[in-house]
């Protein structure tokens, strides 16, 4: 009898997954959702776009019209093609796959989005992670160092930075770009919406960047799908690892449909970027709390017990994440996501009974 054991790699078989807690009955401020929904009205005009689709025909492997569609939303420069995945994390996962010679290495800043990592360990890339600066700034010298060091396949840079908020210097992207001349630089940038800064309108300009979207954060986590940016020389290739149909029908009509009303999708994150500055001051006035800036749809804050803090949010019902043990550099850092107004207000009520 086979048993797992035998055949399993033993570094997966000594991980836990990937850890989604139950938000049952709780204000769910963990994982960077939009809060709000679709205007009733759209909500059914799309629910008659979806009754359309044929489900029992493989999804198209590269939409033609849809791709059209997101480079035109999108500004996505004319030198540049368009790939899809199954949210970026699966793009995450077709760079890593394509790259993995053997010896080849994956760099990227700590504490980093950590699919970057994940990822780069699942295709046996060796990853190396290069520490912030303590007020979660790029340290361009430690980074361009390990660049020359390592020459690594990727090196990720997620603009602004999860779970800091940081958006990073572009003189120090600039630079890095410059030293990775044996690398791809992927720039993830899951955040735009809430950045409103991107390297997406230069992505044709350098022969070794790529940038990365999701329509995730904008509100659409649901449909799993994301997208990458680069020249065809790049796209081409990643494209032969991708699993032939990973965009599934519901996801393109669901896309194709909303794409023709992003303004709902904009305005959302307008309100959300003006909630995160009401919540930043609010959280930054109660005792003990540290605020970073951010600029995505979440705040890191430095509190006296991060424990203490999450488990009493609990306790009123707000589930935030607990980042304190995912870096050194976060220690007693807790990450909240920028919820609706009422939401937050909730959020502020019970981090005041926290830190009172
Ligand atoms: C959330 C997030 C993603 C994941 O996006 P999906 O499209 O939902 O897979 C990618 N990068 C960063 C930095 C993120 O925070």
């Amino acid at each position: 009898m086979t048993t797992p054991q035998d055949i399993i790699r033993p570094d997966v078989l000594a991980m836990t997954s990937y850890p989604v807690p139950d938000a049952t009955g709780l204000i769910k401020l963990d994982a960077m959702e939009n809060p709000y929904s679709l205007p009733a009205g759209l909500a059914a005009q799309l629910g008659e776009h979806l009754a359309g689709v044929a489900l029992n025909r493989y999804p198209a492997p590269r939409p033609s019209d849809l791709l059209a569609k997101i480079k035109r939303a999108m500004g996505v420069p004319p030198a540049c093609e368009v790939l899809l995945g199954n949210g970026s994390d699966e793009l995450i996962s077709m760079m890593s796959m394509a790259c993995s010679k053997p010896g080849a290495k994956a760099v990227a800043p700590v504490p980093g989005f950590v699919m970057y990592q994940m990822s780069a360990i699942f295709a046996h890339l060796e990853f190396i992670g290069v520490p912030l600066n303590a007020d979660f700034t790029l340290d361009a010298d430690a980074l361009v160092a390990a660049i020359e060091e390592h020459a690594p396949a990727l090196v990720y840079l997620a603009y602004p930075n999860n779970p800091t908020g940081t958006l990073f210097d572009d003189a120090d992207i600039e630079r890095v770009i410059a030293a990775a001349q044996k690398s791809l630089v992927v720039i993830d940038e899951a955040y735009q919406p809430f950045a409103e800064k991107s390297w997406l309108p230069r992505a044709g300009e350098f022969d070794n960047v790529v940038v990365m979207r999701t329509v995730s954060k904008l509100g659409l986590a649901g449909i799993r799908l994301g997208y990458m940016a680069g020249t065809a020389r790049w796209i081409t290739e990643f494209d032969k690892v991708r699993p032939p149909y990973n965009i599934n029908v519901l996801t393109q009509a669901t896309a194709d449909f909303l794409l023709d009303h992003l303004d709902i999708l904009d305005a959302q994150a307008a309100e959300l970027r003006a909630e995160r500055e009401r919540l930043a001051r609010a959280v930054a006035a109660l005792p003990g709390a540290t605020v970073f800036p951010s600029a995505g749809n979440f705040l890191l804050v430095r509190v006296p017990d991060a424990a203490v803090t999450f488990e009493t949010l609990l306790t009123s019902r707000v589930l935030i994440k607990n980042v304190s043990k995912m870096h050194p550099l976060l220690a007693n850092c807790v990450r909240l996501t920028v919820g609706s107004a009422e939401e937050n207000a909730q959020l502020v009520a019970a981090l005041k009974l926290a830190l009172h």
